[in-house]
């Protein structure tokens, strides 16, 4: 479904990613994990456009998206959960949902995914009139997650989801990560520096050293891994 061929992405003097390739298959949950700095947020920057790419190529159902724009991206249905759950604030949670439909326009569908987000996340259904701001972490993070869903995308790519969260609401997001994939059919791109949660639930998965793909494989193996027990597991 999306592909990524030999890519580079410089800043200045710094090589970020130094030809990376990967493949995202649809229905699928892929992740890749890695230190700080590793270049996870960069490779997610790079398939959104945030910034170019110096070299290498990027494919969205055969087809290159290399001189798309970040909203031609976004047209075509692939979706970023940014890091850092950026809700808005000063919006009520149902607002917040409702902004994340904004290129729809069918009232009744919109009021049905509604719906189907109160479902999978009773939290938000519960405080649907609570401003997003004083939400807890993890139920920002639910709303960041169930308003990138109201955009119906094909590819949802999310960035560190479980950052500064309780490792009981980890469970929780990864949980729903893993439902959504299920239920709603959709491919899922997981960053994560949390390698030991994310190959629980990931098909395959791409193992990232300061820029580069170190190790690739299906999620299980990796976790069984011993050089990536001993380099990103060891701690929990
Ligand atoms: P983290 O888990 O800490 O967010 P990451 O794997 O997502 O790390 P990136 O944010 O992709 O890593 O960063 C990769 C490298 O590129 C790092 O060395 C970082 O310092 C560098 N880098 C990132 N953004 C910029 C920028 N705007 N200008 C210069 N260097 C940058």
């Amino acid at each position: 479904m999306l592909t990524i061929e030999n890519l580079y992405v410089r800043y200045g003097g710094i090589e970020a990613l130094r030809g990376i390739s990967m493949q995202i298959p649809e229905g699928k949950i892929v992740t890749l994990v890695g230190a700080n700095g590793a270049g996870k947020s960069t490779t997610l920057r790079a398939i959104t456009k945030l910034i170019t790419p110096a070299l290498g190529g990027i494919t969205y159902k055969g087809e290159s998206i290399m001189n798309c724009t970040t909203q031609d991206i976004v047209k075509k249905g692939i979706t970023l959960v940014p890091e850092g759950r950026r809700v808005f604030a000063d919006l009520t949670v149902e607002e917040n949902l409702k902004i994340g439909a904004y290129t729809r326009k069918d009232q009744s569908e919109i009021r049905k995914d509604i719906d189907y987000v109160n479902d999978i996340f009773p939290r938000l259904k519960e405080r649907k009139n609570q401003l997003a701001g004083t939400l807890s972490g993890g139920e920002q993070q639910m709303l960041a997650v169930g308003r990138a869903l109201m955009s119906k995308p094909k590819v949802l790519m999310m960035d560190e989801p479980s950052l500064g969260l309780a490792p009981l609401v980890v469970k929780d997001i990864f949980a729903i990560i893993k439902e959504v994939n299920e239920k709603a059919g959709m491919t899922i791109l997981l960053i994560e520096q949390n390698a030991n949660a994310a190959l629980k639930i990931a098909d395959y998965g791409y193992v990232m050293e300061t820029g580069s793909i170190g190790l690739e494989g299906p999620g299980m193996d990796l976790l069984n891994n011993e050089q990536v027990k001993e380099l990103y597991l060891g701690k929990i």
